[in-house]
């Protein structure tokens, strides 16, 4: 390199990483990602494709678009698989490449043979369809509440929205599905008590007025003892009768039975006892982006489809490209957690448990949650650790979120990838050594 070489002037790598930005990005991204955004730079000025006097503006630019986002990446070590505070479902690999496709330019709603518009989301609602064959049709929403919302309204209108006293939920976040309800101008018509109610309370209240039958699935809690609910079967006979449209919400997005929950009802299922239009989302035991499945009769959905409201909750082209990829690829993380081997899952905990020193392995039951499937317990291990890692560990890089439960730190793996278990690994040893307490002193 001679003395007038312009690759002279290209900054060198440590005057970079003690820029204040740099220093200050350190943490959220880690050195290691640093050094390849400058050498990355470097290198393309060594090339002459850079003006070496630009090198830290792009080094700079390129630390800021790995931080685009406040949102952070978060091992959820809590057992619950549909957790709606960690944004719910984690995306497959097809889905997140799907994603990445969807970014651009997409024909999302173009025809590219003949160069004229085509249906939104063509892809997304064939792979339904495949997915769920008893459905004639299909349409996707941007999640669950928007789906009930287009039904209600373009079904009952202003008219009774016929609802068991049982099935009136709190969806999360004080969102009462009755609210929601009354919200678009339909009136409730609720029926029954909140653990019994049976096929003459509905029939007591058809009417003129009778806008629609709706079933719920309270997927966030159970009611036992002294109850009992009238089928979606039973209710078919009473929707035909008085030919109102039958809608059942079932939430959790169980497209057909999964042995693991046998109690928790499915699309198809649901369809077969009679439901004109079935409601599920996307983001629960589907696995899948957050949407609103609205499956069932081709003329219900049609009429759904050209309501002015649809084009107000519409999916975006991200979540269409994801919703599509989850249906048609491999099985989703939410699948595999939820029939995670125990076996492997004490194994893996063990592993865990010696890496970090010495923990104490204990028995911890994994939960569907996210408005799915209550009161099952999904046999499983947990990491016992000491109460005060908790908060190091959320504060700590990858974050870890852990079951904070009877004065210990639990750490459940069922929802974490086993090839995350090294960084887990390292991020519980980091919290431990600020703690400053031995792993096995946690808990009772
Ligand atoms: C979760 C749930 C909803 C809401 O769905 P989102 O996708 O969260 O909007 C509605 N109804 C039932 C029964 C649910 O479980």
């Amino acid at each position: 390199m001679g003395q007038n070489d312009p690759r002279r002037l290209i900054p060198r790598t440590d005057r970079l990483l003690a820029h204040p930005v740099l220093l200050g990005a350190r943490e959220r991204l880690g050195e290691d990602m640093i050094r390849s955004i400058i050498q990355e730079s470097q290198e393309r000025a060594r090339s002459g494709k850079l003006a070496p006097g630009d090198v830290e503006a792009e080094v700079l630019a390129g630390v800021a678009s790995r931080t685009a986002t406040s949102l952070r990446p978060v091992l959820n070590a809590t057992g619950v698989i549909v957790h709606t505070n960690l944004g719910r479902s984690p995306l497959s690999d097809s889905a997140r490449a799907a994603l990445l496709t969807a970014a651009g330019y997409v024909d999302v709603e173009m025809d590219l043979a003949s160069g004229t518009r085509s249906r939104r989301g063509a892809g997304a609602r064939q792979a339904l369809l495949r997915a769920c064959p008893a459905a004639e049709d299909a349409l996707a929403v941007n999640n669950g509440a928007a789906a009930l919302l287009l039904a209600t309204t373009v079904l009952a209108g202003t008219g009774e929205v016929v609802v068991s006293r049982g099935e009136l939920v709190e969806i999360g976040a004080g969102f009462r599905l009755p609210e929601l309800i009354e919200s678009t101008g339909a009136r409730l018509r609720e029926v029954g008590t909140t653990n019994r109610t049976h096929l003459g309370d509905y029939e007591s209240v058809m009417g003129e007025r009778t806008g629609c039958l709706l079933k719920v699935h309270p997927g966030n809690f159970r009611i036992s003892g002294f109850t009992s609910g009238v089928g979606v079967g039973q209710l078919r006979s009473l929707a035909k009768e008085h030919q109102v449209p039958l809608v059942v919400d079932l939430g959790s997005g169980l497209l057909a039975p999964d042995p693991v929950l046998p109690d928790e009802p499915d699309v198809a299922g649901a369809l077969a006892a009679g439901a004109d239009v079935v409601i599920a989302s996307g983001d629960k035991l589907l696995g899948g982006p957050q949407a609103g499945l609205l499956l069932g009769r081709a003329d219900v959905i049609a009429r759904l489809a050209r309501h002015p409201l649809a084009r107000a909750l519409r999916m975006d082209k991200l979540a269409l490209a994801a919703l599509e990829a989850t249906l048609g690829g491999e099985a989703p993380p939410v699948a595999a957690a939820l029939h995670a081997d125990p076996v492997r899952l004490r194994e893996r905990a063990g592993a865990l448990a010696r890496a970090v020193g010495g923990a104490v392995v204990v028995e911890h039951d994994g939960r569907v949650g996210g408005g799915g499937a209550p009161g099952v317990e999904l046999p499983g291990w947990a990491v016992r650790l000491p109460e005060g890692a908790a908060p190091l560990l959320r504060a700590g890089n990858p974050a870890v979120l852990p079951r904070v439960h009877g004065r210990a730190c639990l750490l459940d793996l069922r929802c974490i990838p086993e090839d995350d278990d090294e960084r887990l690994a390292d991020a519980v040893r980091a919290a431990l050594g600020r703690l400053g307490e031995p792993p096995g002193t946690g808990g009772s």
